[in-house]
């Protein structure tokens, strides 16, 4: 059974603005991210204990790889939902979300945690996207040569929306390719000098209508002690989370 979501203080945050039912679908951070680099960490099962290791490029610490550590029900959600997809035909896949997908979603989150892991899963979510024309589904990725591969479809598919993030290891081609881009700033002042706006609740991300306008988004989550990403987080006081609950995601 795949497993979608609706707790979490940033898409509770989306919902209230654009008033719709939005729901996300996550993977296991790290291990479903075929191109990550500097937010790399993942969860590590030692023992039946979660350990979190960071990648050796890592500059600032993949936040829901921080969740899946802090929150078993997180970690075994999004474990359950790669072991499920990752052995997988495209057909089957496309089958199965189509069977779970919440039937009362507007919008979809694909990936709180985790990424396009194969060019067949990516295809598989364009292919759900057509078959439901009024659900709109958004997605930040670093899985950028997947985006690259099915251009043609992805602006057909006016439903699908993507937004390339920084720190993978296919940087080059957001420029390149002139794809649209979320880059992760360390304080506000960053983002006035890139000329970009700062999205805090996803509004930017879902919209189809911006689909082709980049954002930055504040740096949040908890960082490796001692980096440039944990003294810059200090700073900025908070001003990059979504909410001083503790509300999670599974
Ligand atoms: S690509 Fe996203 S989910 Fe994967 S490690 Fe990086 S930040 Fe985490």
């Amino acid at each position: 059974m795949l497993k979608f979501s609706r707790s979490n203080a940033k898409l509770e945050k989306l919902e209230l603005v654009i008033d719709k039912v939005v729901y996300s679908f996550s993977l296991l951070s790290g291990w479903s991210c075929p191109f990550a680099k500097e937010c790399l960490s993942k969860v590590h099962l030692i023992e039946g204990r979660r350990k979190l290791f960071d990648g050796i490029y890592t500059l600032f610490r993949c936040f829901s790889a921080s969740q899946e550590v802090l929150f078993p029900e997180v970690f075994n959600s999004r474990k359950n939902n790669f072991d499920i997809l990752k052995s997988m035909s495209e057909s089957e896949m496309i089958e199965i979300i189509v069977y779970y997908i919440p039937k009362n979603a507007d919008v979809i989150r694909i990936h709180v945690g985790g990424d396009f892991f194969s060019d067949k899963y990516f295809l598989a979510w364009i292919k759900v996207a057509i078959l439901f024309p009024n659900k709109i589904f958004y997605a930040y990725t670093k899985s950028l040569i997947y985006w690259i591969r099915n251009r043609e479809l992805i602006e057909e598919t006016r439903n699908f929306v993507l937004t390339a993030s920084y720190g993978g290891t296919q940087d080059h081609l957001i420029q390149s390719e002139n794809l649209r881009f979320a880059k992760v700033i360390f304080s506000e002042k960053e983002a006035e000098d890139l000329g970009l706006p700062i999205d805090h609740d996803d509004t930017h991300a879902y919209d189809p209508n911006l689909r082709h306008q980049s954002f930055a988004l504040l740096l949040h989550g908890i960082q490796p002690k001692g980096s440039e990403a944990s003294q810059a987080l200090r700073k900025l006081k908070g001003k990059g989370s979504y909410s001083k609950r503790k509300k999670i995601n599974v």
